[in-house]
């Protein structure tokens, strides 16, 4: 279990003062400066070194993304924008840091921002989070009296400003380049890419999307060391990471564990077991409503990490592990969130919009068993047709938990089905 000292986010359960007063005496704020001054390169080389790879979702290495900004301006700006739409059912992490911890991310922010030239930088935080936004403005304000953000922020010689944006609630705004369309202020549909954002992103500029936790863990690496930070988990999959646990068991919580902790440690030590015991858990969604699930014979042997969730068919993603007991109805779940991404869906590509919507519909049939056994396979050849045929993620995001109910749960289906046919409606679960 990650012992307290190693702890990053202490202040998690908003126990302690968030003010900045409080931030510092939890050492955060602290040589700030110091660390600016060893220079762009020394901090992308540290963030390569500590292994962090980004925690929205994609894992993409933190520090290699970084070195991706031009070195040199041609004229045009650079920006950072910080993905803090977290719209991805299961997943409430990043609300934690925001509304508790807010000067870890502030804190990032500048030396992120410095580390890839950028004098300015964007929050994009989800329409819904209330709370969080006016705690995170009430920070930002905060460091900006303090002299911690603006000219010579914190005394390191950087120039730097710091603006919180907020989204109006559509899901498609966290994904990056959807977000990039929505800050300036047009309807929030992915672009194409190429180019990447690090060619030309916010406004046409050089720009980097980073999701929240990613930058909130920058000072605490590099105050610690990158090789303090690479000391936690399996290789490739290095550090401490923020746990959003839900569902059915015990005590759900958001916990910050080491990487490559097993999912039954997980659950015992910080959410005191299933509902009901291990022998009544069913499936477990292990990283936020787009990754394929996991019956409970595969999550119980799971290490939650990168590699190993991805080498099972399934991923990290955002870290939010959805839990669910004998008592669930796994064909009805699954059809909820087909339900999601059909409603999300942007429209803009044909595979996504007609294709979560034809999903949608077997997906209605198979919870009620009114459909025929082939309808199995039709329905899994369409996920193949919209998946990796999309202008982004979203259609994967639909294809991908469907794909997973079946190739763990197809019995359960066909017993639907032939219930159904037999006249057995009584072991039809959902109606
Ligand atoms: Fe829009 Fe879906 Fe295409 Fe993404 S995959 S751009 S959400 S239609």
């Amino acid at each position: 279990m990650l012992k307290d000292q190693d702890r990053i986010f202490t202040n998690l359960y908003g126990m302690h003062e968030r003010t900045l007063a409080g931030a510092k005496s939890r050492g955060h704020w602290d040589g700030t400066a110091a660390i600016i001054k060893k220079g762009r390169d020394w901090i992308v080389d540290q963030m390569k070194a500590s292994g962090l790879r980004g925690r929205g979702g994609a894992g993409f290495p933190t520090g290699l993304k970084w070195s991706f900004m031009p070195k040199e301006s041609d004229g045009r700006p650079a920006y950072l924008v910080i993905n803090a739409d977290e719209s991805e059912p299961g997943t409430c992490k990043d609300r934690e840091i925001m509304r508790h911890d807010p000067h870890t991310l502030i804190e990032g922010a500048l030396i992120a921002s410095f580390a890839m030239g950028a004098h300015t930088a964007y929050i994009y935080i989800r329409g819904e989070f209330i709370r969080e936004r006016e705690a995170l403005q009430a920070a930002i304000d905060e460091a900006y009296d303090a002299g911690l953000l603006g000219r010579n922020a914190a005394g390191s010689g950087w120039d730097f400003d710091l603006y919180l944006h907020h989204g109006a609630g559509a899901y498609i705004c966290g994904e990056e380049t959807a977000l990039l369309e929505s800050l300036e202020g047009k309807k929030g549909m992915p672009r194409m890419k190429p180019p990447f954002p690090a060619a030309s992103g916010l406004y046409g500029c050089p720009t980097t999307v980073n999701n929240v936790e990613s930058i909130a863990v920058v000072p605490t690496i590099l105050r610690r060391g990158a090789d303090w930070f690479a000391s936690f988990g399996r290789p490739n999959n290095a550090g401490t990471k923020l746990f959003a646990i839900s569902g059915h068991v015990n005590n759900p919580c958001v916990v910050e564990e080491a990487m490559s902790i097993s999912f039954e440690e997980l659950i015992e030590k910080h959410c005191g077991g299933i509902r009901g015991g291990w022998d009544n858990l069913k499936a477990v969604i292990p990283g936020g409503s787009s990754v394929p699930l996991l019956p409970a014979d595969i999550a119980r042997e799971a290490i939650m990490d990168f590699d190993w969730l991805r080498e099972h068919q399934s991923g990290l993603g955002t870290a939010a592990v959805i839990v669910m007991d004998q008592s669930t109805d796994v064909i009805k779940a699954i059809w909820r969130l087909s339900k999601f991404y059909k409603h999300e869906s942007c429209g803009q590509c044909t595979p996504c919009r007609e294709g979560t919507g034809w999903m949608m519909r077997v997906m209605d049939r198979l919870v009620t068993g009114e459909a025929e056994i082939e309808e199995i396979d039709m329905l899994l050849d369409v996920t193949k047709q919209v998946e990796g045929h999309t202008i982004c993620a979203l259609g994967d995001a639909a294809a991908w938990p469907i794909q997973g109910l079946i190739r763990h749960f197809r019995d359960e289906i066909e017993d639907r089905i032939r219930a159904r046919q037999s006249g057995r409606v009584t072991a039809v679960a959902a109606e």
